[in-house]
């Protein structure tokens, strides 16, 4: 069903409507009768965030590369959006062809950010389903997640028929596959979507939690996630690609101003600086590079394919490329010409970076971000951010030294082995910054510091600690207002307002799902987003549950505790994450693997022969 008609008038009434119109240039519009397999790529959150996601290009791009198969694109309809459509009984569509969710064959929801949970539900419900996976009919489209959320995928078990753990590249395009040999088994009548999933379950890579039971221990904690068959996996293990396939490069240029309004160009994936908060640092290993040929050929072709006046080369750490320096050269030389800009996220405090950012700043120089992360040694040592003053202080130096006027700092509150002092320290390293930055930019230098509070993650060193308490939270915020009250210091926090709700959904286990249920019935919605975020609506949701955010978020966990994600195995040993975890409380730091394998256990739990991975 198309539902063009009445959408004009809405579109008329509701805010950035560019948010739902589709038709953008390189957006793919397949013939919808002659293509056998319909798929509807979701992202939780608004257009402008979702546009900007790489996972969901780099999907949308393999599957309508296939004759095949159609692939269109889905964003959560924000607030006004959501209302219209539901009081004109017209369902969400998707942008290309404006087809329902329903009228598709496989509906894949990206899981980037708890945060964002109750928005899956929404796209769901409003697309014509039930968000429930048990209450949809059997001619409802098969309902899949994938993305950082998948590597725990318990607290959203309820709501998806199947997760996609690790690499969708090759792991999406098998399950599609598999989907459309069993949808061509329709003919001779359709076989129940549990045979289908019995064997999705054994592709690798997929998890079907239906397949999967919890079992509890009296006190209410985990006992164990077992699966309800002998041929269905005990662990799941991610997939991974051995070697990045080519980048997308005919990416969608959007009509309305998006969250990164650039070329996005990843030239490696995965980390091995080890910081024990870092969750990306141990779900996306090994570390898998792409050459320099390799990125000055997409680079052309992006830019031509786009027009796109900056190019942001995209990793978890590029100043740790090999080749770095080469490949910012070579891009140097044929961006400068055409007066493209070339963005470097995520470096490392180091002299070296300000020399990487000098070779591609061609404006005015604005500002650099850095991550120390911590203010003093011992805690950076304990959270293994190899980082130290000199560094910040070297990198100070060359930065203001070479003419730029601001640079943006990151720290964490509430990490653990975190003392007061720490946090004072946060203020005295702050300030010692600025000093270099008055010496050699006068009253022009300016230094922003950015403070989060830590959430423990899972598959992390600090999957077991607790999150920290709001006293204490209160109290070294405090320490920061009174000693960042410097001239030329710009100081914000963030809100911690959410962050129990973000500990105890990212640690949750099946039961939460009833929580968020209910909270998203309660009308939850856009919970990252502080002026939609109704703090009674998960209050009331949790008493409902019978649950409590503190057992999930605050609750440090033992090291024989079962844990919702123990089934998930991401190829880094639990053994490993332990052993940092106690590195940390002796503050000792874990040297980066590139200098020599440290033995997280991926290079042996993964099937990387073949292909690029840094690991011996
Ligand atoms: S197996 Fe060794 S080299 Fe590979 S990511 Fe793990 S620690 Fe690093």
């Amino acid at each position: 069903m198309s539902i063009v008609s009445d959408l004009e008038a809405i579109l008329r009434e509701v805010e950035k409507p560019g948010r739902y119109t589709g038709g953008e240039w390189n957006s793919v519009v397949k013939d919808w009768e002659s293509t056998p397999v319909k798929v509807a790529l979701a992202y939780p959150d608004t257009y402008e965030i979702g546009m900007s996601n790489l996972g969901l290009m780099i999907l949308y791009d393999i599957l309508n590369r296939q004759p095949d198969i159609l692939c269109e694109r889905v964003y959560a309809p924000w607030l006004d959006m959501e209302e219209r459509l539901r009081r004109a009984g017209l369902p969400l569509y998707s942008l290309e062809t404006r087809h329902a969710l329903t009228d598709f064959d496989i509906v894949g929801v990206s899981l980037p950010y708890e945060l964002n949970y109750t928005n899956a539900l929404t796209i769901l419900s409003l697309g014509g389903m039930s968000p429930l996976a048990a209450e949809r009919r059997p001619e409802d489209p098969l309902v899949i997640a994938g993305g950082s959320g998948a590597y725990n995928p318990e607290p959203m078990a309820a709501f998806f028929d199947l997760f996609v753990i690790g690499e969708g590249e090759e792991a999406l395009l098998e399950l599609v596959r598999l989907y459309a040999e069993w949808k061509r088994g329709a003919a001779f009548g359709r076989p129940p979507k549990a045979d289908f999933l019995r064997q999705a379950a054994r592709l690798g890579g997929i998890y079907v939690p239906s397949l999967y039971a919890a079992e509890y221990h009296a006190d209410g904690r985990l006992a164990r996630t077992v699966p309800i068959a002998p041929d269905v996996p005990a662990r799941v293990v991610k997939r991974v690609v051995p070697a990045l396939p080519p980048p997308p490069t005919r990416l969608i240029v959007p009509y309305i101003e998006t969250v990164h309004d650039r070329a996005m160009l990843e030239i490696q994936r995965g980390c091995t600086q080890g910081c024990r908060f870092c969750q990306a640092s141990t779900i996306y290993r090994p570390v898998r590079e792409r050459t320099v040929d390799e990125i000055v050929r997409a680079a052309d072709e992006m830019l031509l394919a786009t027009g796109h006046e900056e190019i942001s080369l995209v990793s978890l750490s590029s100043s740790d490329h090999s080749q770095i320096e080469d490949v910012v050269r070579a891009l140097a030389e044929r961006c400068g010409p055409l007066g493209v800009s070339i963005s470097l996220p995520s470096l490392r405090a180091d002299a070296f970076s300000v020399r990487l950012a000098e070779m591609v700043q061609t404006t005015r120089k604005t500002g650099l971000t850095f991550a120390p992360e911590a203010g003093s040694q011992r805690l950076r040592d304990a959270i293994n951010k190899k980082v130290s003053e000199e560094d910040l202080l070297r990198t100070a130096e060359a930065a203001f030294g070479t003419g730029w006027d601001r640079i943006k700092l990151y720290f964490m509150v509430g990490q653990p082995t975190e003392t007061d002092e720490d946090v004072e320290a946060i203020a005295d390293l702050v300030k010692k910054v600025v000093a270099v930055g008055r010496r050699h930019r006068g009253g022009r230098a300016e230094v922003s510091v950015s403070v989060a509070t830590f959430v423990p993650k899972p598959h992390t060193p600090f999957q077991w600690e607790a999150l920290v308490d709001d006293e204490t939270l209160r109290r070294r915020l405090d320490i920061l207002r009174r000693g960042l009250r410097v001239k030329g210091v710009r100081f914000s926090w963030h809100d911690p307002g959410t962050t129990l709700l973000e500990a105890a959904l990212s640690r949750g286990d099946r039961r939460v799902g009833e929580v968020i249920h209910r909270a998203w019935q309660l009308g939850a919605r856009f919970d990252a987003w502080g002026d939609a975020y109704r703090p009674e609506a998960w209050e009331q949701a949790w008493r409902d549950a019978g649950l409590s955010p503190e057992f999930y978020g605050r609750r440090p966990r033992s090291r024989d505790e079962a844990l919702p994600w123990d089934h998930i195995d991401i190829g880094v040993r639990k053994e490993f994450l332990w052993r940092e975890r106690e590195r940390c409380r002796a503050a000792t730091p874990t040297p980066d693997c590139r200098e020599g394998c440290v033995g997280c256990g991926v290079n042996a739990a993964l099937p990387l022969a073949g292909g690029t991975a840094l690991c011996p």
